[in-house]
């Protein structure tokens, strides 16, 4: 059941701020997460801002120098579907086209997308585990399956949830942030948090901000982007591992490599050994293992995910191979 709560839906991005600032609330865009977090008592918020009236948090746009703005409430349905992604950076159509089912993806957003909370089932259970503020992690030496191989410390596993955030990292994309202190930009990048820096917090964002955009910039010449999720079941799983790639050809060699795993870390978890390896190379068989192994060798699997390590190996090297043909 869900709990009490009041709702407004201000507006004006100022107004939702100012709502958010008060203290005890929550911003809600599509609510395909949010409300799951309320019902499974993992957000307690008493104030639910919507920002759904915010229109000029919509659609897509391309801008002057041939990049990208996408407003936060864009759907992901619209993301898979919008011939200027699908043409300019394919592998984020591929990713969102990869989110949940067509139901979720026509009423999430990408703002929502990138903020949305992990799916360790301790956490979404009743287990008051470290990121909820206890004192142990239960996947650490429980049913960990499903967890992180990469980025975990042996803090906590979760793995980061989003099938856009792999591919915005790759693409170079930053957001744009509206609060109280008025307006900042943040790379995708860095927009995660790693448990070793903060266990209880999934995003930098303060509790009055609000992400507005999302800027990506002008494709480089020579840019091969894809995305390849791998899941148990294809109607609407999580990643158990996944890449995705933007890498700058020339002549047949890498010259930039942006090589981000899904599914391996509570972040999306770049690969600088694998972007090593290739970085100056022309894909042949033998720097695609070279660098596929590379990418494996700093895992650090739990007793029950040492799967994800071939799994990682072989996606990699799959990918590679079509990047290089
Ligand atoms: C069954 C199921 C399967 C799923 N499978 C996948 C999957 O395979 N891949 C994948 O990537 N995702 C998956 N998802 C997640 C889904 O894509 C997200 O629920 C959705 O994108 C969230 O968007 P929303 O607009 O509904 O966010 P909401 O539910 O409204 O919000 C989610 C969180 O983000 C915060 N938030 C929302 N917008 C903003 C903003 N603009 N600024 C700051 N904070 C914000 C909210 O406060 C909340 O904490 C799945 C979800 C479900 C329920
Ligand atoms: S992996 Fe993280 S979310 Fe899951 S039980 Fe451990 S601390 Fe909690």
């Amino acid at each position: 059941m869900l709990p009490q709560f009041s709702y407004v839906r201000p507006a004006t991005i100022d107004q939702a701020i100012a709502h958010l600032k008060a203290g005890d609330a929550a911003v809600h865009a599509g609510g395909t997460d949010l409300l799951g977090c309320l019902r499974e008592r993992i957000i307690s918020s008493r104030e639910i801002v919507s920002i759904s009236s915010l229109k000029d948090l919509t659609g897509i746009k391309e801008t002057a120098d041939g990049g990208v703005v996408i407003g936060a409430l864009t759907t992901i349905t619209e993301i898979g579907n919008n011939p200027i992604i699908i043409n300019k950076y394919p592998g984020l159509a591929r990713g969102a086209a990869d989110v949940a089912s067509p139901q979720l993806r026509n009423q999430g957003t990408l703002g929502g997308n990138l903020c949305q909370k992990p799916r360790c089932w301790y956490y979404r259970g009743e287990f008051h585990c470290l990121r909820k503020g206890g004192d142990m992690c239960f996947a650490m030496n429980g049913e960990n399956q499903f967890h992180a191989i990469y980025g975990h410390d042996h803090i906590c596993a979760i793995t980061h949830p989003s099938d856009t955030a792999p591919n915005l990292v790759a693409l170079d994309a930053t957001v744009k942030v509206a609060g109280k202190k008025g307006k900042r930009t943040i790379k995708v990048e860095d927009l995660h948090v790693l448990p070793v820096d903060d266990v209880q917090a999934d995003t930098v964002l303060k509790q009055d901000e609000i992400i507005t955009h999302i800027s990506i910039p002008p494709p480089p010449a020579g840019l091969y982007s894809s995305y390849r999720k791998v899941r148990a079941r294809r109607s609407w799983d999580f990643a158990l591992a996944g890449v995705a790639l933007a890498l700058v050809i020339k002549d047949d060699a890498v010259l930039q490599a942006n090589v981000i795993l899904s599914g391996a870390a509570p972040v999306p978890w770049r690969s600088t050994e694998a972007e090593k390896v290739i970085e100056g190379k022309t894909l042949t068989a033998e720097i695609i293992d070279k660098a596929a192994r590379a990418a494996v060798a700093t895992a650090t699997p739990l007793a029950k995910n040492g799967y994800k390590v071939d799994m990682f190996r072989g996606v990699l090297t799959e990918e590679l191979q079509l990047a290089g043909v």
